[in-house]
């Protein structure tokens, strides 16, 4: 099995009462040092605004900035650098991508499509646009395995829907879902689709022309870079056609007492000085991950889910993993049957286990199965077989003391 534990510093800390063991990747990667030293270069030696003075050292910061959303538009396969905003994340992504739209022409009685496993961020937006626009909204179910119904999919996209925004992969499910199938199905319709890949971004390659989507999400945080920088990427022609999210300085042409004219797209949607030090910090995480190759990645993440599932069922009958199809990656949500997950994950904890405990942000997944919450192992690429069985070392002390 590859091993990329000793790119990440924070693995070398040690913890009070065991190994430190991180598997808690789907609420955000840990950082590799060439990541960490890329922020410290720019913030030690290249500090200066962007797009605004013209002395050499701005020019530099500006020619960084720029760079990185080339290597975005590359990574993700755009037509043109100019489909890359930067955004503060996923989250921010997804409001913009529904500005954009409703400023296209969505009216009362349009449906938004969504799916049962969408993440509160891409619930919200849509919600709050269907309280001031009259807009209905209606899910996508899944199934047992925690599959999207398909046929029930069929049925669901009219005439009505506008828009088809869902995840790629499932944050508490793990379920990759078949974007490309359910994108042609919404296409048909001439309905807008928006893909939610805060999950899929660090395991699969993402092709924006291939997934036949008009925006894409995700946080750089969820791909080895820091907090506060996201991607949207949108279709030009879309982009252009919209109004401005925020007004304020860089996204202007002209500005005139009672009126202003604005750039086109990206710099329309990117109002203020950004997130620079960001931005460069995400593009040398891609070359850190197009070095090591996506499908090394899931590869690694996919061998590592099947033997912690394996291992996982061994510990007791008691325990029942929600999100069990055959096409999921990195994600592991159980729930022991007369034990609280809070409880568990504080003894987890205590033994230097860091998991997720609740309903991580999908409440509609939850309440459809009638539970408040699961304990979630979520992988990445610096994780090891010693990780698996440190964690199921663990949850059997904790299980002995709990049951
Ligand atoms: N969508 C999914 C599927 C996610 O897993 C997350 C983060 N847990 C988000 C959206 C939101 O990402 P962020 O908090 O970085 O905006």
């Amino acid at each position: 099995m590859m091993n990329w534990h000793e790119d990440f510093p924070q693995l070398a800390t040690s913890h009070t009462n065991g190994r430190y063991t991180y598997l808690d990747s789907g609420a955000t990667t840990l950082k590799p040092t060439r990541v960490i030293d890329k922020i410290k270069e720019f913030y030690s030696y290249d500090v200066s605004n962007v797009h605004r003075g013209l002395h050499s050292s701005s020019n530099k910061a500006t020619s960084l900035y720029e760079g990185a959303r080339t290597k975005v538009a590359r990574f993700l396969n755009a037509y043109s650098d100019e489909e890359i905003i930067f955004t503060r994340s996923t989250t921010e992504s997804l409001n913009l991508a529904a500005h954009i739209i409703a400023s296209l022409g969505l009216k009362s009685g349009d449906e938004v499509l969504l799916t049962e496993m969408e993440h509160h961020s891409n619930i919200i937006p849509w919600q709050l646009l269907k309280e001031k626009l009259g807009l209905i909204i209606k899910y996508i179910p899944f199934d047992d395995v925690g599959e999207l119904d398909l046929n029930e999919a069929q049925n669901l996209i009219t005439d009505k829907t506008k828009v088809l925004a869902l995840c790629h992969v499932s944050n508490t499910l793990g379920t990759i879902n078949d974007v490309e199938a359910l994108a042609e199905m919404a296409k048909d319709k001439g309905a807008y689709v928006v893909v939610d890949a805060a999950q899929s971004v660090s395991i699969l390659d993402l092709d924006v022309q291939a997934l036949n989507c008009d925006f894409l999400a995700f946080s750089g945080h969820k791909l080895f870079a820091p907090f506060g920088i996201g991607i949207l990427w949108g279709k030009k022609d879309l982009l252009n056609s919209s109004e401005p999210f925020q007004g304020g300085g860089s996204m202007i042409e002209q500005v005139e007492k009672e009126n202003s004219t604005y750039l086109p797209s990206p710099q329309r949607y990117e109002a203020g000085t950004p997130n620079v030090a960001g931005a460069i910090a995400l593009g040398e995480a891609i070359d850190y991950v197009q070095e090591i190759g996506l499908k090394n990645i899931y590869k690694h993440e996919l061998e590592l889910l099947e033997y912690a599932t394996e291992e996982l069922l061994k510990v007791s009958d008691k325990i029942k993993i929600l999100g069990t199809s055959k096409t999921k990656v990195n994600v592991l949500s159980f729930i022991v049957e007369g034990v609280h997950h809070s409880d568990l994950s504080q003894l987890l904890d205590q033994q230097g286990v860091a998991v997720r405990a609740g309903h991580h942000c999908t409440q509609v997944i939850f309440k459809k199965l009638g539970l408040s919450g699961s304990i979630r192992v979520s992988l990445s690429l610096y994780n090891e077989k010693e990780d698996i069985d440190y964690f199921i070392t663990c949850l059997r002390k904790s299980l002995e003391m709990l049951v």
